[in-house]
């Protein structure tokens, strides 16, 4: 027989609450029922066993413990209003308390002469300390020390302060909540996964967390419950995955066809790849290898650093699926990227007997639809195009995969539409040069496969990047100019942003004309690339930058995904503070593409904040775009990065994807290992999960993030 389940009642019937608050709970802190509130965890806390000698109290906006006589109490007057200035004393010295409001009350409340606790949070008045509205405890006796406890500190919300649910009423809430549901809190994990991890029990631990009686059982209660966290988020996506490869049906590619001497692929590495694979491109190709020729659906995401290698990897998937009779799709997210792509791809095609076209909202009508026409019938292999690859009149006549670069730029649904309509799926393939990592991107992309190019292709030169300021411009024309004279050519970004885009392009047109200017026609060529162009221009521009015939582009972050001009070898980033640090990382991988030293230079402002010195520093000193990543992911935080923070839309309660990474891996492992052996979890020492995923259905909402 089950209880009524108490857990699930809506929050407004705890006592205190009402149907207000429970409004403005559910807005701010996503809280409807007794188990959300049971499931806010402190922020952190503050350790009131500990009384601080009112000498000793400084540091601002921290919260401390005094304990000492009331000396006074008084009104100060000031223009507008008054206060209320209570005086502590003890050996060591004074401390004022002060009140804005309820002065009435604290008067009633407070007698000089007496001895009190104090506690509350430092701030300055006047260049002193002082304690504003403190929560006062008389002292009456040894008993008084029960207050001397760790105290949490719960997350709350400026409404909710002004509605009196502050982090000590939060915490009054959920002691209350706590006193009704203990009986019901159930253990989630198998015995076995619990002790072999030596975690805490479930009940055990949720009372640490809310009412710990030392500092040591907050971290064995925060132990249990990340990993608990951890492992049922990973049990959801182990377990969309397993869906996956067991409901959905894929293509088969035969590995034979493959590789068969005579076949595309093989003739493609064996005769025309002007350079070996490196060993990451090898392990990748054989994982989508493995996935093409298994019978399952592939979506999968292939990271690599700019520069790794990833469009000859795309290829050969792509050639692949050629063999086996299908056609292939490549979306890119701008027109310069499409065209590139397209272009490098039918220079290491010259000679196959393969066609493959470009479609774009530039491509002129009648082309249009002559291409249309041709997909279609299958008369052309393989189309590299942008968005224009979604619109109606695309049909192909069997598409076998599509490949998608630097998926950001793209939204989920906007992904699926390019492949959703055909039946058998085609493979997906998914490029980002956004290094996340691995742990991470298997965390965030929870339904796709991950592969990882983490190695550079042989003999590139480590790009030298310098961050200077614009007083050292001059130099920087000068080595530019010298490198000119040996045959380079160089890059010069400047910044443009929406909410001061007007004035950014002011700037870029007075540098534009200044280089102009230093940089003279007839021995100088100079272009500019920037969004307001036609499509048609800045394609014009891009290929007189390819042929070699402008040595210096000045450009916006048009430039800043794919392009391939090996020659160029210098990268300017003016006002480098203003761009972020992976936005950074991927102009620099403009240059260092091929044999030649190549240089960047983060030019920046006169003022800059201390995370923008942190970034450019970072920038400066590894080339690592998987270190950087996790630079940017302790200054931003995961959600801004990927593009899944959204408001009210928490993924972790209390496990952090990136501290926690060494966790994570032990819930993914443990929850693989326990599906992969008992995947109907008949085993009676599964029984607790089988009761707890059933209960908690409802409540399991993340798996969505992909
Ligand atoms: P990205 O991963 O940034 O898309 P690309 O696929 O554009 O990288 O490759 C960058 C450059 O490196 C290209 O010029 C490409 O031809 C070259 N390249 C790729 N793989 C290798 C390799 N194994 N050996 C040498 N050069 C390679
Ligand atoms: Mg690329």
């Amino acid at each position: 027989m089950r209880k009524a389940p108490r857990l699930s009642t809506p929050i407004e019937y705890l006592k205190g609450i009402g149907p207000r608050r429970a409004e403005v709970l559910a807005k701010d802190l996503n809280i409807t029922t007794f188990r959300d509130l049971l499931l806010l965890f402190p922020r952190r806390y503050i350790d009131r066993r500990q009384i601080t000698p009112l000498r000793q109290v400084q540091a601002e906006g921290e919260y401390v413990q005094v304990r000492g006589r009331l000396q006074s109490l008084q009104y100060q007057r000031g223009r507008q209003r008054s206060w209320l200035v209570g005086l502590l004393e003890d050996k060591t010295g004074t401390l004022p308390l002060v009140w804005f409001q309820g002065h009435a009350q604290i008067r009633k409340m407070l007698q000089v002469g007496q001895e009190y606790l104090a506690f509350g949070r430092v701030s300055y008045y006047r260049r002193r300390p002082t304690l504003p509205h403190p929560e006062m405890t008389l002292i009456t006796g040894p008993e008084t020390t029960e207050h001397l406890r760790i105290v949490p500190i719960y997350p709350s919300s400026e409404k909710l302060r002004k509605m009196r649910l502050g982090p000590r009423q939060l915490h009054q809430a959920v002691m209350r909540v706590w006193e009704q549901v203990r009986d019901e809190i159930d253990e989630n994990l198998p015995d076995y996964v619990r002790r072999s991890l030596r975690l805490v029990g479930r009940r055990e631990a949720l009372r640490m967390i809310h009412q710990p009686a030392t500092m040591e059982e907050i971290d064995i209660a925060k132990q249990r419950l990340k990993f608990e966290e951890l492992f049922f988020f990973q049990w959801q996506l182990a377990a969309t995955r397993t869906q996956r490869r067991q409901q959905r049906e894929g293509i088969i590619f035969s590995k034979e066809k493959i590789n068969a001497p005579g076949s595309f692929t093989h003739d493609f590495i064996k005769r025309h790849l002007p350079f070996e694979l490196t060993g990451a491109q090898r392990r990748v190709l054989r994982e989508i290898w493995q996935d093409l020729a298994s019978g399952t659906w592939m979506n999968r995401l292939l990271q690599g650093d700019v520069g790794s290698g990833k469009t000859v990897v795309a290829l050969i998937t792509m050639l692949a699926a050629i063999d086996n009779g299908y056609q292939a799709v490549m979306m890119a997210p701008t027109e310069i990227l499409a065209t590139q792509h397209f272009q490098t791809l039918s220079r290491m095609l010259f000679g196959l007997p393969i066609r493959i076209e470009l479609l774009t909202g530039a491509t002129p009508a009648r082309k249009k639809q002559e291409l249309y026409r041709d997909i279609e019938s299958g008369r052309i292999h393989i189309v590299v195009g942008t968005h224009a690859l979604i619109q109606e009149g695309v049909r192909f006549q069997r598409l076998g995969l599509a490949v998608i670069d630097e998926q950001h730029r793209f939204g989920v649904a906007q992904r699926a539409r390019l492949w959703q309509q055909y039946t058998p799926r085609p493979h997906v393939l998914v490029m980002t040069a956004t290094p996340i990592p691995r742990t991470l991107s298997m965390t965030l992309y929870g339904d796709l496969d991950v592969s990882v190019i983490d190695e550079m292709p042989p003999g590139r030169k480590p790009i030298r990047t310098h961050v200077i300021t614009e007083r050292h411009l001059p130099q920087l024309w000068e080595f530019i100019r010298r490198k000119i004279a040996e045959g380079r050519q160089a890059y010069v970004v400047y910044p443009i942003i929406e909410e001061s885009e007007k004035l950014d392009y002011r700037n870029l047109m007075e540098g534009y004309e200044r280089i102009q200017s230093l940089f003279p026609e007839p021995d100088y060529r100079t272009a500019m690339l920037h969004g307001r162009m036609r499509p048609a221009e800045k394609d014009a521009v891009m290929e007189r930058f390819a042929r070699g015939e402008v040595h210096i582009l000045v450009s916006t972050t048009v430039i800043e995904v794919g392009v391939d001009v090996p020659n160029a070898t210098i990268m300017a980033v003016i006002n480098a503070e203003r761009f972020g640090l992976s936005q950074l990382h991927q102009l620099r991988g403009r240059v260092g593409r091929g044999d030649e030293q190549s240089y960047c230079f983060l030019v920046r402002g006169p003022k800059v904040s201390a995370e923008a010195r942190t970034r450019l520093r970072a920038l400066a000193e590894t080339n690592d775009g998987f270190r950087l990543a996790e630079v940017d992911l302790k200054l931003r935080g995961p959600g801004e990065i990927t593009g899944t923070r959204q408001s009210g839309n928490i993924l972790f309660r209390i496990a952090d994807p990136i501290e926690d990474v060494r966790l994570m891996e032990l819930a993914r492992q443990t929850a693989e290992t326990i599906l992969s052996e008992d995947p109907d979890l008949q085993h009676p020492r599964h029984q607790v999960l089988v009761r707890y995923l059933e209960q908690e259905r409802a409540n399991m909402g993340w798996a969505q993030v992909s």
